[in-house]
């Protein structure tokens, strides 16, 4: 299955110059969807992940289907101010300003094998700020997943010394 027919490439969105890959169409294919979760149940297996962690909100998508297939725990991180509870939070650099997220402090148990799933992977601030919060919590992270890795913006280097899937490369 070429699951680059499920992604809608969308210029000058959200701002512009960049070139949007949009996974709604993918999602609205019920087989090409499991298809693609499917291919990271198959990697957090491989990597013996104890629990998945995803960042909001595109991480739940995959990270999700992902937990449930394996009957594995999830874990949100969020934009502070929208856990409940006590959390940790990392902050961490944008192009333009900064960014942060949030944790539950008891989300991640230590000796816990934490697999990262997210949509995409673009520069790797994302999932470099959500080991962070992870490693504080005592956690290890065993791999990240993308579904989809801009491999021009290279957030793998940021990544080095981490194990890092994705389905498709742009
Ligand atoms: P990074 O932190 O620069 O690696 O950006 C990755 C985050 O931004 C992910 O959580 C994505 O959901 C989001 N993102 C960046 N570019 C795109 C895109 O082209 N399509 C969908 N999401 C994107």
């Amino acid at each position: 299955m070429d699951l680059k027919e499920y992604i809608a490439s969308i210029k000058d969105f959200p701002k512009e110059g960049i070139l949007f890959r949009d996974i709604t169409p993918l999602m609205l294919d019920g087989k090409a969807y499991k298809f693609a979760c499917d291919q990271m149940i198959e990697y957090a297996k491989e990597v013996k992940a104890t629990v998945i962690v995803g960042p909001e909100a595109r991480g739940f998508i995959f990270g999700c289907p992902v937990a449930y297939a394996l009957e594995l725990g999830f874990a949100p991180v969020r934009k502070p101010g929208k856990l409940p509870r006590e959390t940790v939070t990392v902050k961490y650099d944008l192009e333009y300003g900064s960014n942060e997220l949030s944790m539950h402090k008891d989300a991640i148990k230590k000796g816990d094998r934490v697999l990262i799933v997210d949509d995409l992977l673009a520069t790797g601030g994302t999932v470099d700020a959500t080991i962070k919060l992870i490693e504080k919590l005592g956690g290890t992270v065993v791999g990240a997943a993308f579904f989809i890795e801009l491999e021009a913006l290279e957030g793998r280097k940021l990544l080095e010394g981490y194990d890092v899937f994705a389905s498709l490369k742009y």
